[in-house]
């Protein structure tokens, strides 16, 4: 009889517990584009310690500030007025109030209320900064 391949098994201990579900490394090719999303969602259900936050794009943002060519100081204060966090400088928190999301050398600054996750969009002109919040929305 040939030996069919095993692609999906549970795994049991000696004590009968199940300790795990194997998948073939075939299956897994054919299915992890759509299993993988679903089991990292789960995954931070399970353990929100593991989200992987985005490291803050720092080398844009030290560019945006090395060609800074304005009038005025590059601001470094954020404030958020979803939820009326706020900070003189974003980097000296500990931890940090707002984190860095995007910096642009067209003078763009994008940050994270670490809050309640509003986006607070800074788009800084010549002779003035206009500040945005967009509330965080649920996908
Ligand atoms: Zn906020």
């Amino acid at each position: 009889m040939p030996v069919t391949k095993v692609h999906f098994q549970p795994v049991y201990d000696q004590g009968k517990n199940l300790l795990g579900v194997f998948l073939s490394p075939e299956l897994w090719a054919k299915a992890q584009a759509e299993i993988s999303p679903a089991i990292d969602k789960a995954l931070e259900e399970l353990d929100p310690s593991t989200v992987k936050i985005p490291p803050e794009p720092m080398k844009d943002w030290e560019l945006l500030a090395q060609y800074w060519d304005f009038q005025y100081e590059l601001p470094v204060d954020v404030s958020c007025e979803h939820c009326g966090s706020s900070t003189q400088d974003w980097q000296k928190d500990e931890p940090r109030k707002f984190r860095l999301r995007t910096a642009t050398l067209g003078g763009l600054a994008n940050f994270e209320c670490q809050k309640c996750r509003s986006r607070i969009i800074k788009k800084h002109f010549k002779n003035k900064v206009d500040v945005e919040c967009r509330p965080y929305v649920e996908k």
